[in-house]
């Protein structure tokens, strides 16, 4: 990094902007297979969340990988960086008073820690999706499991590539189980309980 430069705090803090809204801001990560139901819930989520008159936003990884990183592959070190933009992306959000909301499937432990470690302790909160393979292949929504099995997308997290489950994940959620409104609930109250909002 250039040793010329120095962070420059905002004249209006993040408590002031954070205040003016109503809400504590903070990262909302979601984690889990393709399918698992994170853009689902997430999207939903950002519904409830803005009628309730709250500032929020989504990154989602789709969007994300045609603009701000449409020049990554899925290569390691492009997953790597991939989530460290995503990351710092989220920070600024934060900083900006919002509630953000990441949808990727984040399949490493080390990268989501990093994300982590970008904002402060109680600004993180990380949501396992935690679906089953069978429960997601079986959804395949994109069609993309089935493309992954027949062998035309190689290291496919959950066929042929890992997916790391959160240790102590603050939520963990199965879009298997519960429907769309029971899960968005689940994460309405964690917020009300934390006093996020
Ligand atoms: P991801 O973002 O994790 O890849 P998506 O949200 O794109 O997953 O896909 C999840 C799919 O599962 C969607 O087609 C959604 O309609 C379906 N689905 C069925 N039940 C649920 C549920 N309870 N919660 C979320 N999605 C569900």
């Amino acid at each position: 990094m250039n040793t010329n430069l120095t962070w420059h705090d905002s004249v209006v803090s993040k408590q002031e902007r954070s205040d003016k809204k109503g809400q504590k801001p903070c990262v909302i990560w979601f984690t889990g297979l393709s399918g698992s139901g994170k853009s689902t819930i997430a999207n939903t989520l950002e519904r409830a969340l803005f009628e309730r008159g709250h500032h929020c936003y989504l990154l989602d990884g789709d969007n994300v990988r045609q603009g701000l990183n449409g020049d990554l592959g899925f290569a390691d070190e492009d997953r790597v960086e991939n989530i460290r933009r995503i990351g710092e992306a989220a920070k600024l959000f934060v900083d900006a008073g919002l509630i953000v909301m990441t949808a990727f499937i984040s399949p490493f432990r080390t990268e989501r820690q990093l994300a982590r470690d970008v904002v402060e302790d109680d600004e993180f909160i990380e949501v396992h999706m935690s679906t089953s393979l069978e429960v997601c292949e079986e959804r395949d929504p994109k069609g993309l499991y089935k493309k992954a099995r027949a062998g035309e997308i190689p290291f496919f997290t959950g066929i042929d590539s890992a997916y790391e489950a959160p240790v102590n994940p603050e939520l963990v959620i199965d879009t298997g189980v519960n429907d769309i409104q029971a899960c968005t609930e689940q994460l309405i109250n964690y917020l009300v309980e934390k006093q996020y909002i």
